[in-house]
C-alpha cells in the first residue's frame, strides 16, 4: 500500500524513540513504500531513559539501550542535521546542503536540554540528553569527587540519585522549595527531598546558581544562600525544549513545539493542517481535552510511543485519522524508588496525601482538579497506579463519548 507516497516517499527527521515508533506503525499499518529517517546523531536509535539510570551507573552500555530497527526498510541518514523545511517545494533541507524530497513527513525530533544561560559555562559543565553526553557524564564521575547538580526536575533527581549510588558527594541546587514541586507539588516534593537528604545529599532548595567558573580541575559555583561550592563535575538539570530551530520559515507553528491537532497532524500559522505533515514525541504540542491550553508537551516515553502510532495512521489514512486522547504515564527510578506517574499532576488545584512515608519508601498521591481526579503519583506502589490510570481511563472515554453524542 504505497500509491499515497509513489515517489520519494516518507521522510521522518528525528532517529530516536518517536521517528522509529512512527516507522514501525507505517509499516505495520501496509505501508511499503520508502521510508527515509534522517538523524542529526551518529548512533541508531537506542533508549534514553537508563542514561540517567543504569547506563551512568556502569550498569548498562551503549549496546543495551539499542532500539530495535531492523527489517523496516528504512533508508539511514545519520550524522545528519536537517536544517529546514519548505511546504511548497515539499523538500527538507540537510547542514550539507542536501535536499531530501518527500511525499510524507514526520517529525520528531524530540527536544533539547536547556543550557545553562549566557555567559556560556566554563569547560566541564556538563548537560545531559543524549548517548554521549552521558558517556562523557560518565567518565567524569569519580567516587572521591564531588558532582554539583543544578536543578531537581527529573533529569537532576535521577542523576544526583545515580552518583550517590556510587559513592560520590553531590550537591544539588534547587530555586524551588522542593524538588519538582511544579510537576507534583509541595508534599511529594518533601517525600524527594526526604530521599535526597536520607542518601547524604547536600540539598539546597530555594537556593540558586548564580555563577559558575572553572579553577584548573574543579568547577566552582557562587549559590545565592552566600555559600560557595566547589565540585569535581558539575550537571546542569534545567529541562528541555522541543527541537524546533530547523522549522524557523517553514509556514509551521513551532511556538513551543509544533504545534498539532487532535491527530497529530502538523498546523501551518493560519491553523489549517499542513498536507501530509505529522509530528510526535517531545517536539510535538497537542491539545488534551484536559489541558485549558491550545497544546501541552510532554517529555514522556510513554506519550512519544503513543503519539507515534497516532501519527502514521493519520499519514496514511487522512480520510479517517484517529484521536490522540492518551492518560499520559510516566516512570523515574531514583535510589530504590519507584515513582510512576498519571495523568496532569501538574494541572491539579488540590491533592490527597494518602501516604507519603519516606522510611517504609512509600508514597501515593492523587491530584484533583474541580473535584476531579486528573492524575496521581506513586512510589514504589505499582499497582495502585494501575487502578488510577484504569479510572482516568474510563472518565475520558466518557467524556470522549459524551462529545461524540452532542456531535462535537
Ligand atoms: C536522561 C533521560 C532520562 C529519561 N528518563 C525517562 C524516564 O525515566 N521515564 C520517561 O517516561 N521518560 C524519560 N525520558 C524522556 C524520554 O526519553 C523522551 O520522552 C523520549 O526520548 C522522546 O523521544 P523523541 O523521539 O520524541 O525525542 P528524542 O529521543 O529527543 O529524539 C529526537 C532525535 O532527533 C534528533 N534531532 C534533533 N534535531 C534534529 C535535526 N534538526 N535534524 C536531525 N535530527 C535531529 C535528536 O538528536 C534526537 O536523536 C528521559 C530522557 C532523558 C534525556
Amino acid at each position: 500500500m504505497s500509491p499515497r507516497f509513489d515517489g520519494p516517499g516518507i521522510v521522518v527527521v528525528g532517529a530516536s524513540l518517536a521517528g522509529l515508533r512512527t516507522c514501525t506503525a507505517l509499516r505495520r499499518l501496509g505501508y511499503d513504500g520508502r521510508l527515509t529517517v534522517i538523524g542529526d546523531e551518529p548512533h541508531p536509535p537506542y533508549d534514553r531513559p537508563p542514561l540517567s539510570k543504569e547506563f551512568l551507573a556502569g550498569r548498562a552500555d551503549g549496546a543495551d539501550l539499542s532500539l530495535p530497527g531492523a527489517g523496516l526498510g528504512i533508508t539511514w541518514q545519520l550524522g545528519r542535521r536537517a536544517t529546514g523545511l519548505d511546504l511548497t517545494a515539499r523538500t527538507v533541507e540537510i547542514d550539507d546542503g542536501a535536499l531530501f524530497p518527500f511525499g510524507g513527513l514526520v517529525i520528531a525530533t524530540g527536544s533539547a536540554a536547556r543550557p545553562w544561560p549566557a555567559p556560556a559555562p566554563p569547560a566541564g559543565v556538563h548537560t545531559l540528553r543524549g548517548l554521549d553526553d552521558a558517556r562523557s557524564l560518565r567518565a567524569a564521575l569519580r567516587r572521591d569527587g564531588r558532582l554539583l547538580v543544578i536543578g531537581a526536575g527529573f533529569i537532576g533527581s535521577e542523576v544526583t540519585a545515580t552518583a550517590r549510588g556510587a559513592g560520590v558527594e553531590v550537591t544539588l541546587v534547587e530555586p524551588e522549595p522542593q524538588p519538582l514541586r511544579r510537576a507534583v507539588g509541595a508534599a511529594a516534593g518533601e517525600f524527594l527531598a526526604a530521599l535526597h537528604r536520607r542518601a547524604g545529599v547536600d540539598l539546597r532548595t530555594s537556593t540558586k546558581v548564580l555563577s559558575l567558573d572553572r579553577v584548573r580541575e574543579h568547577t566552582g559555583a557562587r549559590l545565592s544562600d552566600g555559600t560557595d561550592v566547589t565540585a569535581t563535575a558539575a550537571v546542569v538539570a534545567l529541562g528541555s525544549a522541543p527541537s524546533t530551530d530547523w522549522l524557523t520559515g517553514s509556514g509551521l507553528d513551532t511556538t513551543e513545539g509544533v504545534l498539532c491537532d487532535r491527530h497529530a497532524r502538523a498546523l501551518l500559522r493560519d491553523g489549517t493542517p499542513a498536507t501530509d505533515v505529522v509530528a510526535a514525541g517531545d517536539v510535538a504540542r497537542w491539545p488534551h481535552p484536559w489541558a485549558d491550553t491550545p497544546g501541552i508537551t510532554l517529555g514522556h516515553w510513554s506519550h512519544a510511543t503513543e503519539q507515534a502510532e497516532i501519527a502514521a495512521r493519520s499519514l496514511l489514512f487522512p480520510e479517517t485519522p484517529a484521536d490522540y486522547r492518551p492518560v499520559p504515564s510516566f516512570w523515574s527510578d531514583q535510589y530504590d524508588v519507584k515513582l510512576r506517574s498519571v495523568g496532569f499532576p501538574a494541572l491539579a488545584d488540590s491533592v490527597d496525601v494518602r501516604e507519603n512515608d519516606p522510611d517504609t519508601r512509600r508514597l501515593d498521591v492523587a491530584y484533583y482538579r474541580h473535584g476531579r481526579l486528573i492524575g496521581a503519583l506513586t512510589g514504589n506502589r505499582v499497582a495502585r497506579i494501575a487502578a488510577y490510570r484504569s479510572r482516568l481511563a474510563t472518565d475520558l472515554e466518557g467524556e470522549a463519548g459524551a462529545t461524540a453524542a452532542a456531535g462535537r
